[in-house]
């Protein structure tokens, strides 16, 4: 149930959730299957069960930017000012996410064990992944049309409450980018999320088929559960602050400071403060509650918090096509839209789902000659040489990765229209098709700290994208893929007018590639590690149980504590994670 400040303050919880997000929500409904077991949840943003841009599957992506929804934080980047999003209202990221739901690798999530977390490998996170989703089953028309297969039910959730299931609407360059990529030497991986994600992918999507709905932690996690009398949610609120006992040692929480409107408010928690605030904001309220580095917290009258954040960062491309095809640029034209209208009310067309489900996951050596592999291999070991032990651990692990051609290394995700994202206009009646192509494991880390004191200024991110110049060079070479051969190579160039973007002047040389790189780079929305799970002394803050250092009773569970960058997005690991949690938190 939902209440107001005060009645929530009055309230004596066992547990107090900051944040009602992805994870927050998941841990949320787990915790209080115990009627005894009283849960209080404070999220910042608002419970807008009803609104069609976070409902409407071909709608997402149009809510971005919306401060209503987005917290849209500013990074910090010399060269431009695009903002990060990421979501406010229950549900988090996962009510404005873009619904792609896939996994990493088996030996990627095996990394967490290897880097010190006992009980955190494939198989453990597997279970919790199965555990949190209903998996639908695969028309049999799109089944022979898209070459789709029925999913492993060994490696697939049946009665979870995510629920996924394939797109209903496909792209009519989805075939055809298959099979250029299995003339470029990737295969079509007709089951990615058996632990070996490599290959040209039609990835699930977090859409409920028989309803054309987004299924996310509030209206498959919360909502059923929404009639709990030990289940309190407080929208509209901030979290400010962890309070602890005086003079504890380890420091034991006894619940938190919150902000709704003006007026602070303190709440009380019996066993433990749990932050699922997400990457960006849990380590703001550590510091804030004096947790971290004390010179960055010491320059704001606090005490700071070791942290490695990443993400990955990607660069598009633009294409003019065969106007005979349908995209998704037609939307703005009336009629179409009146008829994609009419179809949704079917559950069909583009509105009934995500628009980009389809992924080439390719390895190194599709990118890489091999005289730039061994040459990059030197480059990364002089790097991680001179790293702290802890980063050490990882790029040597990274390096391992590049070198192995089962390892995925970069991600093509073909978008069916105009990207977005660009500073260029489509031409009026044009089709087009773009592509959004990634690294996987960047070597460059970014950083999150409080900017203020200040409770509700938005934390200084820094993504540093390229602060090792080799991510800049392995981008490059990704980029030069995607133009030269993903592009060049029929049946997917068949349609091809014209390059759009970049135009051939950015394609003079490497070195005006690069620029448009630095240019017309983003993130892919998956910041995670910033207060990762690692062995203290490896820079790691929080521990296997994802209780925070020198607590007794605090706990992170959020993409926070995810120790590396994956060759996935994140939403699937972020609900297993959650869901592992709660089993920890409830001692089975
Ligand atoms: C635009 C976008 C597109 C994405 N697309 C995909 C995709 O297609 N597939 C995929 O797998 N992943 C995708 N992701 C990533 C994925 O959704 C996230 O990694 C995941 O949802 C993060 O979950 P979380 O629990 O860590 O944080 P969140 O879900 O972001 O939850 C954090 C919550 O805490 C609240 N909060 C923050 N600070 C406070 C405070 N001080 N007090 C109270 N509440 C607070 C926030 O409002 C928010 O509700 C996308 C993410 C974004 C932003």
């Amino acid at each position: 149930m939902s209440t107001s400040a005060e009645q929530f303050v009055s309230t004596e919880f066992d547990y107090i959730i900051a944040g009602g997000g992805t994870a927050g929500l998941v841990l949320a409904a787990r915790l209080s299957e115990d009627p005894s077991v009283v849960v209080g949840v404070i999220e910042a943003g608002d419970w807008d069960p009803k609104v069609d841009a976070i409902n409407v599957p071909g709608l997402c992506g149009t809510i971005l930017g919306n401060p209503k929804y987005d917290w849209a934080f500013i990074r910090i980047m010399a060269t431009d000012p695009t903002s990060l999003t990421s979501g406010k209202a229950l549900g988090g990221s996962s009510m404005l996410n873009l619904l792609g739901i896939n996994r990493a690798s088996a030996r990627e999530y095996d990394a967490f064990e290897t880097l010190g977390n006992p009980g955190w490998n494939w198989n453990e996170l597997l279970k919790y992944m199965k555990k949190s989703e209903k998996t639908l089953p695969v028309p049999v028309e799109d089944s022979s049309k898209y070459g789709l297969v029925t999913p492993d039910p060994q490696f697939h959730g049946d009665s979870g409450p995510i629920v996924k299931g394939y797109p209903t609407w496909f792209n009519p360059l989805h075939l055809q980018f298959l099979e250029t990529l299995e003339k470029l030497g990737v295969p079509k991986n007709p089951e990615s999320d058996n632990g070996n994600n490599l290959g040209g992918v039609t990835t699930f999507v977090t859409v409920d088929s028989s309803s054309a709905l987004r299924s996310y932690s509030a209206n498959a996690y919360y909502e059923p559960n929404a009639g709990r009398k030990n289940l309190v949610i407080l929208t509209n609120s901030t979290v400010t602050k962890i309070n602890f006992r005086s003079g504890s040692s380890p420091l034991q929480a006894v619940g938190v400071e919150l902000m709704n409107g003006s007026q602070r408010y303190n709440a009380t928690a019996r066993k433990e403060v749990i932050l699922a605030a997400g990457a960006f904001q849990t380590p703001q309220i550590l510091e804030l509650s004096g947790i971290g580095n004390k010179d960055i917290l010491s320059k704001h009258g606090i005490d700071t918090l070791v942290n490695l954040p990443s993400d990955h960062v990607y660069v598009y491309s633009i294409h003019e096509i065969d106007p005979t095809y349908e995209t998704i640029d037609d939307i703005v034209e009336p009629e179409v839209l009146a008829r994609q209208q009419e179809l949704y009310k079917s559950r069909l067309g583009y509105l009934s789902t995500a628009l980009a489900s389809l992924f080439g996951f390719l390895p190194a050596k599709s990118f890489a000659s091999p005289e730039q592999l061994s040459q990059w291999k030197e480059q990364a070991l002089a790097t991680a040489e001179k790293a702290p032990a802890g980063l050490r651990k990882q790029l040597e692990l990274q390096i391992e990765w590049f070198l192995n051609p089962e390892s995925v290394e970069a991600e093509l995700l073909p978008f069916p229209g105009f990207f977005r994202g660009s500073p260029l206009k489509p031409e009026p009646g044009a089709r087009y098709s773009s592509m959004v192509s990634s690294l996987m494991h960047p070597l460059s880390r970014g950083s999150v700290h409080i900017a203020s004191a200040d409770p509700t200024a938005p934390p200084a991110i820094d993504p540093n994208y390229f602060s090792n110049p080799l991510d800049l060079e392995m981008l490059l070479a990704i980029l030069k893929f995607t133009l030269d051969k993903v592009y060049k190579t029929s049946p997917f160039s068949d349609p091809v007018r014209k390059q759009v973007s970049p135009s051939p002047e950015e394609c003079a040389s490497d070195e005006t590639l690069k620029e448009y790189i630095k240019n017309n780079c983003g993130c892919v929305y998956h910041p995670l590690g910033s207060a990762s799970m690692l062995p203290r002394e490896d820079g790691g803050v929080v521990d296997p149980q994802l209780k925070v250092y020198g607590t007794a009773n605090v706990r992170v569970v959020d993409a926070s504590v995810i120790p590396m960058q994956l060759s996935a997005h994140t939403q699937a690991t972020v609900y297993a994670i959650a869901e592992k949690a709660a089993d920890i938190i409830k001692g089975l």
